[in-house]
């Protein structure tokens, strides 16, 4: 049986199991284009990857314009964009329940290729997808970039228009895909049109809006993505099932499932990403051949709550070393514990050449206080040094080949040689990490990131000014990183150039600038 034939049948299946009398299956919509969100891609995989679309002629809409009827909606994937040649097809059905978006896992295809996808249902055809296939074998080049952080209030996404341009084999974002909360009026670029969303039927419309985007769309449309959250897919600076302003757990979970539910149907994700309830498995690896290796974490679902809160509300908040020990508390996790042992287990088996931790807030430690004594932030690994220190550790102590943690979450790029010990200037480098700016968010004041690399002798460049992104190119012999500036994030055609280039040698732990 093909995998597209067992879609179908599990598709039916689940149709089956929805509701005891027969369920019509209804068509989309005549005359309207139910493809208004685009196409997307992801989990390249070497025989295969997952496809995806969501049918709604009227996105905005709480139904998406969409009838209460599982709709059925055919897929191909061909050698080219004219479709000559089909390699793949089948059929998926788009069941209300999930908003009307389709997860297809397509496989039996070559690895390290390009292909080509649209999908069709009704009268309606989708615009045609780009994606591509994982290496097996030797391949001597990598390139990806990664994002993070993209509050559509805060500008536009011409950030999105240079990345769909670049020669790239992937995308990993790293969170923050949406922002929950709204701002105030007069000091934004564009709308929302709604406030805080709460409920599925907000999250729902938020992705939309998003998904609107035709930049946004373009760089979905050009590569298959790796995908991870942070916290504004759901809840600033929530913490498992804790949410910022002290919610009765059972209330924050509820919130918790209807945006992790959102989220699954806006992304890329396999089926094994599918969320229960207030659960979603996002955690994943991806292996690109020898050369290289992408573990993705979720540091947000199964974390401890930050240390040592303030009287208001839960969240991050900057506390003095001496005033809170418990930051350093062994017993605290960022991962989970069973994340923690899945990662752990992955860096012990891995022989690729360059070890991607994509996640994420910045891993480096942040002292915030100029001078003499240190402060740190609680939401991101100070917050959990201990766990920090036991992720450095196990790089160390297993050997693993070329760690680079990818981070995103301070809209601000930064470049830093991590360390088992910050404190210590003798201890060994024994990971690089690139923190990648926002690709719209707002970023913090140029005169506390200064401070802050000229505070911490391991960060080695820090820079909040620009908008952008990061594009990575591995090749056995070195990773390079360029960063990518905006000039002008509330301009859609704003041009973009490299602020800095740094350099990862093959062997040797620690970014080193080029340009
Ligand atoms: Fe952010
Ligand atoms: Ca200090």
């Amino acid at each position: 049986m093909t995998l597209s034939r067992r879609t179908f049948l599990l598709g039916l299946a689940g149709l089956a199991a929805a509701s005891c009398a027969s369920r019509r299956i209804a068509p989309a919509p005549a005359g309207r284009d139910p493809f208004t969100l685009g196409v997307a891609s992801g989990y390249p995989r070497p025989h295969g990857f997952v496809l995806w679309t969501r049918l709604a002629p009227e996105p905005l809409a709480a139904d998406g314009g969409m009838p209460p009827a599982p709709v059925p909606v055919a897929w191909e994937v061909g050698a080219d964009e004219t479709f000559a040649r089909i390699l793949a097809r089948g059929e998926a059905i788009a069941l209300p329940e999930r908003a009307h978006a389709v997860h297809v896992e397509v496989g039996g295809l070559e690895p390290g290729r390009w292909y080509y996808y649209r999908f069709r249902t009704g009268d309606g055809v989708s615009p045609v997808g780009r994606t591509r296939t994982a290496p097996e074998g030797g391949v001597s080049r990598l390139v990806l970039a990664f994002a993070s952080c993209q509050h559509y209030e805060h500008g536009h996404y011409a950030a999105y228009r240079h990345m769909a341009a670049e020669p790239l084999d992937l995308v990993v974002h790293l969170g923050d895909y949406i922002y929950e909360y709204s701002g105030l009026a007069g000091n934004k670029v564009r709308s929302h049109g709604a406030g805080e969303a709460l409920t599925l039927e907000d999250y729902r419309r938020r992705y939309a809006l998003y998904r609107l985007d035709p930049a946004l769309q373009a760089a979905h449309a050009a590569f298959p993505w790796l995908v991870t959250w942070d916290d504004h897919e759901v809840d600033n600076d929530y913490a498992g099932d804790r949410s910022q302003d002290g919610d009765p757990r059972e209330v924050f979970l509820a919130r918790r499932a209807a945006a992790y539910q959102a989220y699954y149907e806006h992304m890329p994700l396999p089926r094994t990403a599918e969320p229960s309830g207030p659960t979603l498995r996002l955690y994943t690896q991806a292996s690109f051949g020898p050369l290289a290796r992408v573990f993705v974490l979720d540091g947000r679902q199964y974390r401890d709550p930050q240390p040592c809160p303030g009287p208001w509300r839960s969240g991050g908040r900057t506390v003095d070393k001496e005033d809170c020990p418990e930051r350093w508390d062994p017993a605290r996790t960022m991962l989970g514990w069973h994340q923690e042992r899945w990662l752990r287990e992955g860096l012990q088996r891995t022989r690729a050449r360059w070890n991607l931790i994509a996640q994420q807030t910045m891993m480096a430690q942040a002292d915030r206080r100029p001078g003499p004594g240190q402060a740190f932030w609680t939401d991101n690994w100070d917050g959990y040094p201990a766990a920090r220190r036991r992720l450095l550790e196990t790089l160390a102590a297993e050997g693993v080949s070329n760690p680079l943690v990818l981070s995103g979450d301070i809209h601000a790029f930064a470049v830093s040689d991590l360390k088992i010990d910050f404190d210590d200037p003798k201890s060994a480098r024994v990971a690089s990490e690139l923190v990648t700016t926002s690709i719209s968010s707002r970023g913090f004041s140029w005169r506390r990131i200064q401070e802050m690399v000229e505070n911490n002798p391991h960060i080695q460049f820090a820079d909040s000014r620009f908008r952008g992104y990061t594009v990575l190119e591995l090749t056995p012999e070195r990773a390079v990183a360029r960063l990518r500036a905006l000039q002008d994030v509330t301009n859609p055609e704003s041009p973009l150039r490299t602020l800095a280039e740094f350099a990862v040698e093959n062997g040797r732990p620690g970014p080193r600038r080029r340009a």
